[in-house]
């Protein structure tokens, strides 16, 4: 069993919600857990096994889910918490390839 990435995911729900939702309340919870599974999965595959050379540390991720009910979109953007710059890299190029 190799070693799995850390990761983490904040929600948030931003702007006033319009007359006519695209979703509801509800659904946007859901959209929210459907986003968690499917992109904590890819980034689990991805990141399986990915360790630190130096530092022996497996990769730490945080997802940030952020809905905007003006626009009616999902926003999405990782930080990685490195326990060093060359890992930072390592790891932010392997993200870049998460479909
Ligand atoms: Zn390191």
């Amino acid at each position: 069993m190799p070693i799995q990435p850390l990761v983490t995911f904040d929600y948030q729900r931003t702007g006033d919600t319009q007359p006519e939702p695209y979703l509801e309340e509800d659904e946007i919870e859901n959209l929210f857990e459907q986003t968690r599974a499917d992109l904590g999965s890819a980034i689990a595959r991805k990141l399986a096994g990915v360790v630190c050379a130096d530092h022996q540390q497996a990769a730490a991720v945080r997802v940030n889910l952020l809905y905007d009910r003006q626009t009616e979109q999902m926003d999405v953007s990782y930080s990685v918490e490195p326990c060093c710059q060359l890992f930072l890299q390592r790891v932010v190029q392997l993200l870049h390839r998460v479909g």
